[in-house]
């Protein structure tokens, strides 16, 4: 029995009938990781011993305690912006390289609580900024379907494990695509909830009002399942909504579209989408379209100025956020300095990549007293005007359809030394981020030479189980699914 090749329900089955022992799931994810992980570079850090004194405490419990939970278990990556207690939380940059976090973020609380696995820490561009892996301190991971492809970003660690099954399911976060847009490079399932559905408590801050943290899983079920377990409000975190948790595998009963109206926004059909993705989602909308939903036209007017609107605010918040990291309370500190200025500046001079100093200055400037109304101050009005461009389309539409990204996945090297260009790859995912809905991103499709194709899903605020339900519903009249990479 090939464990790794299971889905998160299917090895849940086999552990609840007594099939496998946690010890032994977790011992054959260890030798995939073995075998596979000096091509990928998915991890940053793996937790073996915990892991393997996780599964033996939990073998002894199931001697005699027949409950079962749905991650009971289950060996899962987590993107290392997520704090792990005990486990080293880097957020791939030297700042945070040698960071133990005493506590635990809520979903890992929440995950622990059930008796999962924690297999790893998964790599990603450094604090969440990027579209590659690329700006990791540590290396970029590779795109298992080709290793001289990035994997996406910026959860690419998260993505690649799933996908060239290093661990059943991870979790990664996503402030403009950093979720959707991996899943749809290494063809996996990656969900966004809606902001506010899942606590931010122990996610380390990239741009606060826009990030997120969501499953990426091997299919549209197992996300649900995971989803069911992470979402719910947290006294924890201010943000967090308090709007009851519907049970999201109800979402996938149906198997149809019936009675759904689907919108597709003509502004993401427009110059800059390769025909290759063009073709990909439109032949999706027709099997949607088959399925029962209605196809209906829709605008976005504002697409346009997400980007910049984006940049803006992202930046602003990010300048913001990473102002704690001064080597006094944690992480690096410099041994240059000789008076405590110098280990200011010598600390985050050491410790952040070029990236991450490109947008701690963009913040700053953009936050700064005489450019503030012109730049953060104009962004947040673009913001309402953008979210009011959704607002307006689910009045018409109970779904939007797109791509999620311009282009398949593209190669190492080829964006690094242009920013703008990497941040043009996020075009069609940022927006859901400043209107705060949610998305799922699903494969739909390979290119020519073999890389995967990403469906994007958006949903009314709090509706994922619509999103969920069109999801499923296309993932079981398709087959995609069944394509698997063969890592060489
Ligand atoms: N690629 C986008 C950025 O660089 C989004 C990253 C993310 O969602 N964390 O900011």
């Amino acid at each position: 029995m090939v464990l790794h090749k299971l889905t998160l329900r299917e090895l849940q089955d086999k552990l609840t009938q007594g099939e496998v022992s946690a010890r032994e799931i977790v011992h054959a994810y260890y030798l995939r990781i073995s075998q596979v992980e000096p091509k990928i570079k998915a991890y940053i850090t793996q937790a073996v011993d915990s892991a393997r004194a996780q599964a033996e405490a939990l073998d002894q419990k199931l001697k005699n305690w027949r409950r079962t939970m749905p991650l009971m278990g289950m060996p899962l990556a987590i993107k290392d912006n997520i704090c792990t207690e005990g486990v080293l939380t880097t957020c791939a940059s030297r700042m945070l390289g040698t960071f133990v976090p005493p506590y635990d973020a809520t979903v890992i609380a929440r995950l622990r609580g059930q008796g999962y696995l924690l297999l790893g820490k998964t790599n990603l561009d450094e604090f969440a900024m990027g579209s590659s892996t690329e700006n990791s301190a540590f290396g970029p991971s590779r795109n298992p379907w080709n290793l001289g492809y990035v994997p996406g970003g910026s959860s690419g660690g998260s993505a690649a494990a799933v996908a060239a099954d290093e661990c059943v399911a991870a979790l990664g976060s996503d402030t403009g695509g950093s979720i959707r847009q991996p899943a749809a490079c290494c063809g996996v399932v990656g969900l966004k909830p809606t902001y506010g559905r899942v606590s931010r408590y122990g996610l380390v801050a990239f741009a606060s009002s826009l990030d997120q943290i969501g499953p990426i899983t091997k299919d549209v079920a197992d996300a649900a399942v995971l989803l069911n377990v992470i979402a719910g409000h947290d006294p924890q975190d201010s943000t967090s909504a308090d709007v009851s948790v519907p049970d999201y595998t109800r979402a996938l009963k149906k198997k149809d579209v019936k009675k759904l109206k689907i919108g597709v926004p003509r502004e993401y059909f427009a110059e800059g989408l390769d025909p290759e993705v063009e073709q990909a989602v439109r032949a999706a909308l027709d099997q949607l379209n088959e399925l029962g939903g209605e196809i209906i036209d829709v605008s976005l007017p504002m697409t346009g100025v997400a980007i910049a609107t984006y940049y803006v605010i992202a930046t602003a918040e990010a300048s913001s956020n990473l102002a704690r990291y001064d080597g006094v309370k944690y992480g690096l500190r410099s041994k240059q300095a000789k008076d405590l200025l110098e280990m200011y500046m010598k600390t985050r001079q050491e410790g952040f990549g070029p990236e991450v100093k490109r947008r701690i200055m963009l913040g700053t400037y953009t936050l700064s007293a005489g450019y503030y109304e012109a730049y953060y101050g104009k962004a947040q009005a673009v913001r309402t005007l953008i979210r009011r461009d959704f607002d307006a389309a689910f009045q018409e539409v109970d779904l939007i359809v797109t791509p999620v990204m311009p282009t398949p996945a593209f190669k190492l090297g080829e964006k690094i030394e242009d920013p703008l260009q990497m941040y043009l790859s996020d075009i069609y995912t940022i927006s859901v981020n400043l209107a705060g809905i949610p998305a799922i991103s699903l494969p739909c499709g390979f290119s020519k030479v073999g890389l995967p194709i990403g469906l994007q899903i958006l949903g009314r605020p709090f509706q994922e189980e619509t999103v969920l339900r069109a999801a499923y519903a296309y993932e079981q009249a398709t087959n995609w699914r069944t394509r698997r990479p063969t890592i060489r």
